[in-house]
């Protein structure tokens, strides 16, 4: 098995009213404890990683190890670009192998975000790469992207269904109410608004911001038309938690293999949890 675009995964769902977990990837460890469990329970699974992620572990060495970890668990795999918003940086990840990509253009002005987003389809769709774009303004922190509450925006429906249209994406995210990072107060989605973008555009939606929601607004979110639902923060909390545990029961420890494991264990417990979350269990 190998690297495929998000389309055909995102389709099924919407079709038979589940969600894709997308999980921010970080590393070896984060791969393989993602890949492992979907395969564990046949899950179909998107792993993203931000630009961050791509200069920090390189983009030659995630294609590589998403290809192996595919072939190794005999699963298809889309391997995306989450929050991208250079033309030239997806371009040049597309030719590196990805099959999937975000391309973020939701901080510019509505005629400028169809123009660059009209961009990227143009060159990814001539190599059956997937595009999502975002409308609407997540606030909260994803890596370098940091958004203050106050500029965040919801997604207009009737705008929503002009965007895909002018940009021939194949999957759209939208702002209802959830941040990226962690909520500092239980946070408000707004359903209603969901419906009327489900009406309003017959693609994928996907929600952004999934940590810390609680498991009956996002099954809510899904029942609503959420296909993809993204998921960073509350993994890095578990691998962090646990190594920093272990590191306190043994001070002397210095054997990555050794001290890996009860990370890796936390985190798988997160991946497990999402799926159930997503009803995407038994659906590859
Ligand atoms: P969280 O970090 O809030 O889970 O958001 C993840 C996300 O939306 C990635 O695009």
């Amino acid at each position: 098995m190998f690297i495929i675009s998000s389309n055909h995964m995102l389709r099924k769902a919407q079709a038979e009213q589940y969600a894709v977990p997308a999980f921010n990837i970080h590393n070896l460890e984060t791969m393989q404890v993602i890949v492992e469990t979907a395969a564990e329970l046949r899950s179909p699974v998107i792993l993203a990683g931000t630009p961050g992620t791509y200069n920090y572990a390189g983009t030659t060495n995630i294609v590589a190890i998403a290809n192996a970890l595919a072939k190794q668990h005999n699963i298809p795999l889309a391997l995306h670009l989450d929050h991208h918003e250079s033309y030239d940086d997806i371009t040049n990840k597309i030719n590196a192998g990805i099959r999937s990509v975000m391309i973020d253009g939701s901080h510019e002005a509505f005629s400028e975000n169809i123009a660059i987003v009209k961009q990227v389809v143009d060159y990814a769709h001539r190599f059956d790469v997937s595009v999502e774009a975002e409308l609407g303004r997540l606030g909260g922190v994803e890596d370098d992207l940091i958004v203050d509450s106050k500029d965040a925006l919801y997604t207009n429906p009737k705008q929503a269904a002009e965007f895909v249209e002018k940009t021939g994406i194949d999957s759209l995210a939208i702002a209802i109410g959830t941040a990226h990072g962690l909520y500092k107060s239980e946070p408000k989605l707004d359903f209603e608004r969901l419906s009327q973008i489900r009406s309003a555009v017959d693609i994928p939606l996907v929600l952004h911001g999934a940590s810390g929601l609680l498991e009956r607004d996002v099954q809510e979110c899904i029942k609503r038309g959420i296909c993809k639902v993204n998921v960073a923060t509350e993994l890095k909390i578990a691998f962090a938690d646990a190594l920093k545990q272990y590191f306190i029961e043994n001070p002397h420890a210095n054997d990555p293999r050794y001290y890996m494991q009860p990370a890796k264990a936390a985190m798988k417990e997160i991946v497990q949890k999402i799926i159930a979350t997503c009803g995407s269990a038994d659906k590859l």
